[in-house]
């Protein structure tokens, strides 16, 4: 194959400079926040630059055969190699490309750890959408969303396989960024209650819920119907008034999805025309990471609210003050927890002594 990709690392921009330079002063962590802090401010100000985010399906191959999947109903058998995909980010980045935010999609995305390894660095913010059968690597800056469509029986009935407490342990990884995703269909939405109780006791940080899509060529018996998704919806709402942000949504959200008002926003879906979506051949796919054959009047998914949310300013601010919270909770915890390792290797000392 061609030698022009020496390395797989992207070349330095200006803004990578400051960003090193910043952080040598004032620590990683700190410019990160400021950095994103900043990106916030100029989207508001500026609206947010189209391609800022998107996805990529890193592979075809997955290792299960889920009912309700719309990936593998567009039927690819072939995906780049590791050199081709970074031969286009590298053009990519020379068309000016933003490379804000990528999620890792397929098919299985850690069945190409090594290549999503290195892809993410040309990224500013990385999401890793996985079934979470594979133990999650350790990368602790990346958002993970893990499958998790019920509990045990009702993820066996969507997923056709026994991974359950598998993914659960995988899952279950304090020191990640680790979100359950659900995809609620007429066959589990029964078990939302259970799944929030019991994963609430694991150290994922919250549980997202998106709806099934209709996708041509499926059956349409986990369509759950506008009527039968409204009364979720409504459940989700009071579950959020008890659960807070473990629902890792805003209420709002979860009005706008209601048939009294889901339908312009999907026809004007927002991630339609301001994300890129590529294959696994590295081609723009359309309307979306669904692909063509998902019904955009029926859709479930939670980007095109969540954009539409986006869109207004207060909105925006209120997203500002989330990232602010986090950091100032995230020092809190590391705070406490060094005086508790500080004190544990005192009191070892202590005994050692007391021992002698
Ligand atoms: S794990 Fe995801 S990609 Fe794999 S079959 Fe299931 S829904 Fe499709
Ligand atoms: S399927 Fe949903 S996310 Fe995809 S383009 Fe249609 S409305 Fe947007």
């Amino acid at each position: 194959m061609g030698s022009s990709v020496t390395t797989y690392a992207p070349v330095a921009t200006l803004r990578d400079r400051a960003f090193e330079g910043l952080s040598s002063l004032i620590g990683r962590n700190r410019t990160k926040f400021l950095f994103k802090v900043y990106d916030l401010a100029r989207f508001d100000l500026f609206g947010r630059p189209w391609g800022n985010f998107g996805s990529i399906d890193v592979t075809y191959r997955c290792n299960l055969n889920c009912k309700h999947c719309y990936f593998m109903e567009q039927g690819y058998d072939s995906e780049l190699s590791e050199e081709q995909w970074f031969q286009r980010f590298d053009k990519w980045r020379k068309d000016g490309f933003p490379f804000y935010q990528c999620s890792w999609v397929g098919g299985e995305p850690l069945l190409r750890k090594d290549l999503v390894a290195k892809g993410m660095k040309y990224f500013k913010s990385n999401v890793i959408a996985t079934n979470g059968t594979i133990p999650l690597p350790d990368w602790p800056d990346v958002n993970f969303y893990v499958s998790v469509d019920g509990t045990a029986e009702y993820y066996r009935k969507m997923r056709g396989k026994d991974f359950y407490e598998r993914i659960k342990k995988n899952a279950d990884r304090p020191d990640l960024k680790v979100v359950a995703s659900m995809v609620v269909a007429k066959n589990n939405y029964h078990c939302i209650p259970d799944l929030l109780e019991e994963w609430s006791q694991t150290a994922v940080k919250g549980i997202m819920f998106q709806f099934y899509t209709p996708i041509q060529g499926h059956k349409d018996d986990l369509w759950p119907d506008f009527e039968l998704r409204d009364r979720i919806l409504d459940d989700l709402i009071r579950y959020k008034r008890i659960y807070g942000d473990f629902i890792d949504l805003p209420e709002s959200l979860f009005h706008l999805m209601k048939s009294d008002k889901c339908k312009p926003i999907t026809a004007n879906c927002l991630y339609r025309t301001q994300a890129f979506c590529y294959d696994p051949l590295g081609r723009v796919k359309r309307p979306c990471m669904m692909g063509p054959k998902a019904d955009c009047s029926r859709c479930g998914c939670v980007l095109p609210f969540h954009l539409h949310l986006l869109e207004s300013r207060s909105l925006m601010f209120r997203e500002m003050m989330i990232a602010i919270s986090r950091r100032l909770k995230q020092r809190h915890r590391f705070s406490r927890e060094s005086r508790i390792r500080q004190k544990g290797q005192s009191d070892r000392g202590n005994d050692k002594k007391a021992d002698r």
